[in-house]
């Protein structure tokens, strides 16, 4: 099941819709009746498996009003989280060892995941502009990342129970202000933080719905694929990031995790490459879908 936040066109107010076959949105208010949990997909995760349970059937029921996605905004599926989305650093071993080599240092594999977040503001859609100040900056980089959602709320999850825990899937990438992100102190929030950093979605693909193990993950930019792997060689996988994660530290319904990023990445070629106004950097996960998103 995917689902998607969106305003019809020309002005209307966001809310979450089913997509069905790619193509069409179910408003999922007026279908179900307009209350609390229908009103943003934040309420739908929050309301559970019965919440489930009956969009399940929204979308086997015939003759239901729906509108083409041609006629619609899409935002991010959760526009703004409620608390920072979560990132893994170096997550995939040829990442680490081409950071390793481009910063010749000589960092140790982690036996430990490395976790650092994104504010909220960074949140950003999957078809929206990501702005370019070169004041600040000028090296921006590119970091496809399978995106997870969290649905039952869980504190020291275990790995044999984590994967209860997970709602669904997004495509993210982890848009990264490089030389902010090395000059604050070895501290990466500031140089991951910067406002629209977080292009998400198109959709929600719900975890009955995808293995998450087995997805291709690609970057391009201006049609030139510069990231190409799958998820089944993450470092750490999903449990134990989960496990690791919530230990002492609550997870919640509409928290995002992004799981980290293959090789490929701008500032570790050579020479090496940034995002320039004028850009097109798509974002493809399988079986979710594609950003793109014009740079400037
Ligand atoms: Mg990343």
């Amino acid at each position: 099941m995917k689902l998607v936040t969106y305003s019809p066109l020309p002005s209307g107010q966001p809310r979450p819709g089913l997509l069905l076959e790619g193509k069409r949105i179910v408003d999922i208010p007026a279908a179900l009746g307009a209350d609390e949990s229908t009103g943003s997909m934040l309420g739908l995760i929050r309301a559970g498996d019965p919440m489930l349970a009956r969009l399940r059937e929204l979308e086997r029921k015939s003759g239901v009003a729906t509108t083409p996605l041609a006629e619609v905004k899409l935002h991010a599926p959760i526009p703004r989280p409620t608390k920072n989305v979560f990132c893994v650093g170096w997550n995939y071993l040829p990442h680490f060892e081409e950071g390793a080599k481009k910063l010749q240092d000589d960092r140790k594999l982690p036996e430990w995941p490395v976790f650092f977040t994104k504010v909220p503001t960074t949140v950003n859609g999957p078809y929206d502009s990501i702005p370019y100040d070169s004041a600040i900056s000028t090296s921006l980089d590119w970091e496809v990342e399978l995106g997870v959602v969290i649905g039952p709320c869980g504190k020291n999850i275990t790995q044999d129970d984590a994967m209860r825990h997970v709602w669904g899937y997004t495509a993210i990438n982890d848009v990264s202000w490089r030389d902010v992100q090395r000059r604050h102190g070895g501290q990466w929030h500031k140089g991951k933080s910067l406002d629209g950093t977080c292009p998400m979605g198109p959709c929600i693909v719900t975890a009955d719905s995808l293995k998450w193990d087995e997805l291709q993950v690609t970057c391009r930019v201006n049609g030139t694929v510069k990231q190409d792997s799958n998820t089944r060689h993450m470092y750490f996988k999903l449990p134990r990031l989960i496990a690791d994660l919530s230990a002492g530290m609550t997870l919640e319904p509409g928290d995002v995790i992004s799981t980290g990023t293959p090789e490929g990445v701008g500032y570790a070629r050579t020479p090496p490459e940034f995002l320039k106004p004028g850009d097109l950097l798509e974002t493809e996960v399988e079986g979710i879908g594609v950003l793109r998103n014009p740079v400037g």
